[in-house]
């Protein structure tokens, strides 16, 4: 008899007995994490690992029997948007590549339009490694340029200058990606007006699709917290990075962008699929080391370290879910899965509003309606009118949105609909 693996979980609430398979017949989204970094740069805090390079084969052979497990629960759901990020999913061989995207395309119900996003850092790729993804089905490629200066990219511990990541970029296109995304990161130690602003321009002359922003911020235990709190390096100037955020929405509309979440711009109908999923508070399924999932009513994540979530997914697989009995008894006994909850209707209904607010556009009344029953302002009408009343918020065209001065103080806006 095969052994059920020691789930880690604690009790669950919630419908028990509810079948997994058929919970919808929806669109849900797959992410999948590849935790593997050539070197660990010196602000992340992400799950993600230097010099675990001999894992990497185990690792993707976790993620096909993590996908078979979730096959049965996922066989009416059309896969909108596959989503590989890491870590660096440009280290996996491109054999291990088409490992993943074969097993994708078996297990899941992957529609013929979806959108399939990697994210790459620049200098670990070449042509034929590129032109391999797009014959995978890779649409679109998401490259960590970071900076444009090579003395930022050496304080954040970037493995590439800013030559390869133009070099990168130019050889993405002419690989076939016309879908290209460029991230940067502002509000760097010493970092200066006009640096960031070089850097905006420099991005926007490549014409990429779509630009994601990212204000640098200190994370605990990493290189970079310990040399400010040793004052090798001043800590971020927030004003500084406010005004460096006001300029670049400037910058990006003036050049034809559109700002449709609080980081991240894109050429019209270039918009990251995937990531609106996440802002409409849509399912999602987390596949690989740390990985988090909001579906079917439950929000669950998976052990972070990656050598306990091959051995504890190839115990899953043995044992065999019965996605039959109900979601929760199915993901207590995945044993690689290290915590779950019941997302109540209160905290979907929370949840909602402070992701769709993210959105530039804003949150449709109407939507919130058909969702759950009940008019968003009969719910958080005392919190909308005091977060209007502070120029926070505001209401027009069917959505409740962001000011432009809300985006800077969002914070203060979402947690107001959180419930403690
Ligand atoms: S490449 Fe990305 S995931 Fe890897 S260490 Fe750098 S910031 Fe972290």
């Amino acid at each position: 008899m095969t052994p059920t693996p020691k789930s880690t979980l604690p009790p669950l609430e919630g419908d028990a007995t509810m079948p997994v398979g058929i919970m919808s017949d929806g669109s849900i989204s797959l992410y999948v994490h590849i935790p593997f970094c050539q070197s660990k740069c010196s602000y992340c805090d992400f799950n993600s690992y230097a010099g675990l390079e001999s894992l990497i084969e185990p690792y993707v052979g976790a993620l096909l029997a993590e996908m078979g497990l979730w096959r049965e629960p996922t066989q009416h759901m059309r896969v909108a948007t596959v989503f590989l990020g890491g870590g660096t999913p440009s280290l996996l061989p491109l054999a291990e590549v088409e490992r993943v995207m074969t097993a994708l395309r078996q297990r899941f119900r992957l529609a013929a339009d979806a959108e399939v996003s990697f994210e790459a850092n620049p200098g670990t790729v070449d042509r034929p490694y590129l032109q391999g993804l797009r014959s995978l089905g890779v649409n679109r490629l998401s490259l960590g340029v970071q900076s444009f200066h090579d003395d930022e990219l050496a304080t954040l511990g970037r493995i590439h200058t800013a030559a390869q990541a133009r070099d990168t970029y130019h050889t993405a296109r002419r690989a076939g990606f016309d879908n290209v995304n460029l991230d940067l990161i502002y509000g760097l130690p010493r970092q200066t007006m006009t640096a960031w602003q070089y850097t905006v321009r420099e991005a926007v002359a490549l014409r990429p699709d779509h630009l994601s922003l990212y204000a640098l911020t200190v994370e605990e235990g990493t290189p970079l917290a310990d040399a400010v709190a040793r004052g090798r390096l001043p800590p971020p100037d927030a004003d500084l990075a406010a005004d460096m955020y006001l300029w670049a929405e400037d910058a990006l509309a003036a050049a034809g962008y559109q700002h449709y979440e609080i980081s991240n711009w894109a050429l019209p109908d270039r918009e990251c699929r995937h990531n609106l999923a996440y802002w409409l508070n849509e399912p999602y399924l987390g596949l690989g080391a740390g990985a988090h999932s909001c579906f079917g009513g439950f929000r669950f994540a998976n052990v972070k370290d990656p050598r306990r979530y091959v051995a504890l997914v190839e115990e899953s697989a043995k044992a065999g879910g019965r996605p039959a009995e109900g979601l929760a008894p199915f993901l207590a006994g995945l044993g690689h899965v290290a915590f779950a909850e019941q997302v109540t209707p209160a905290r979907a209904m929370a949840e909602t509003v402070v992701l769709g607010l993210r959105l530039v556009e804003g949150l449709p009344l109407e939507e919130f309606r058909r969702r759950f029953g009940q008019e968003l302002m009969s719910v958080y009408g005392a919190q909308v009118e005091e977060l209007e009343a502070l120029g926070l918020l505001e209401r027009g065209n069917g959505c409740l949105r962001l000011t432009a001065r809300g985006r800077l103080l969002g914070n203060e806006a979402f947690q107001r609909f959180l419930p403690d």
